[in-house]
């Protein structure tokens, strides 16, 4: 589809427009924005609600001063994201504490010059955070918009609607993660009125989105990826993660000083939650191997393979990224990098 598009000249904008339709169609969403990432869609959220269609404040932004434009964020929700806000024009107003937020630490933050409220899902389960439940029950009864970040919240695919149905206002995802989409592209969701000005911030507007360009290739791709994916046996890629995972379970238990246990992606924080991945732990001394240097042989082998380090559960194998077969590859390299150390 990506090859077929960039064999033809169109009207950017006027694809832009509909393909954003026909995805908000295929996912009976009251609108949607294709954009060049959900970071991007974060920057242009953050502006639509600042500026609405409003064009002399479009123009204005990033410099808001004197317009409405504070953006609530819990204390426990700045992830690596917040610089998009005030990229957007937004200034962040933080609420709640590490271990405890309340409600009516937002109902008191929310004055006449609140523009919306972000809400990272992937920091829910931190303790000091609040259900986004009732953040967006809050948030309605004061008219204020909820911008939901989920770029990295699928599978499960029902959560592509799930906060909207929730009535969050605008929700951004990644297209290049589960959707398995061109990777510089991404999606908000939500509301007419909030997609239309998200629109009029972003390419191919003179506004703080122009260098967010979405070419007409990875408009198309992306749409493609998105058919695709809402066609996708869910169930049958499950079985298979959980098939990769119990292979590298099984294979590399059989390692003398190696504890190889099964597990979920463990909340917060690390998303999606619902992929069971293999989780590997050994004595260092003992081995004589730490994580990051596991992490540094694997990485610069060839080919390279990654995988992530946590605190108490060592380093795990994530089928995610993993076409089929290719669990073998990774046990394999895993095991002969443990018997050079001794351990086989
Ligand atoms: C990946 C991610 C982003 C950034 O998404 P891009 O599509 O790479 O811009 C933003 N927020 C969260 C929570 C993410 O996981």
């Amino acid at each position: 589809a990506m090859k077929e598009a960039s064999m033809h000249f169109v009207e950017l904008e006027e694809l832009l427009t509909k393909a954003s339709q026909r995805v908000a169609d295929m996912l009976g969403v009251e609108a949607a924005y294709i954009t060049s990432g959900a970071s991007a869609g974060i920057v242009l959220s953050v502006a639509a609600c600042i500026t609405g269609d409003d064009p002399e404040k479009i123009r204005r932004i990033p410099n808001t001063e004197g317009l409405e434009n504070e953006i609530i964020l819990l204390k426990t929700h700045f992830s690596h994201y917040e610089q998009q806000v005030r990229a957007g024009g937004g200034r962040i107003v933080e609420i709640g504490q590490n271990k405890y937020s309340h409600l009516w630490e937002l109902e008191r933050a929310i004055n006449e010059r609140t523009a919306g409220i972000l809400y990272f899902v992937e920091s829910e389960e931190m303790r000091g955070s609040l259900p986004l439940v009732d953040v967006i029950k809050v948030a309605k009864e004061k008219n204020i918009p909820v911008l939901v970040d989920a770029a990295a919240e699928i599978p499960p695919v029902e959560n592509l609607t799930k906060f909207l149905e929730m009535g969050a206002d605008l929700v951004q995802f990644s297209g290049g993660k589960d959707i398995r989409g061109p990777q510089a592209s991404g999606l908000i969701l939500g509301r007419k009125d909030l997609i239309k000005a998200c629109a009029l911030n972003s390419n191919p507007h003179s506004a703080i989105g122009r260098p967010f360009k979405v070419d007409k290739e990875t408009i198309v791709g992306l749409v493609k990826a998105l058919e695709l994916y809402l066609e996708q046996d869910f169930e049958e890629e499950m079985n298979q993660w959980h098939k990769q995972t119990d292979y590298v379970v099984k294979e590399l238990s059989g390692i003398p000083g190696l504890t190889v246990q099964k597990g979920l992606g463990e909340s917060p924080g690390i998303q999606p939650e619902c992929i069971p991945r293999a989780y590997i732990t050994w004595d260092e001394a003992k081995l004589g191997l730490t994580k990051d240097e596991l992490v540094e042989l694997l990485k610069t082998g060839e080919p390279g393979i990654a995988v992530s380090t946590f605190p108490l559960r060592g380093i795990d194998v994530n089928p995610h990224m993993l076409n089929p077969g290719e669990e073998v590859i990774v046990v394999n390299r895993i095991k002969e990098i443990f018997s050079q150390k001794g351990a086989s």
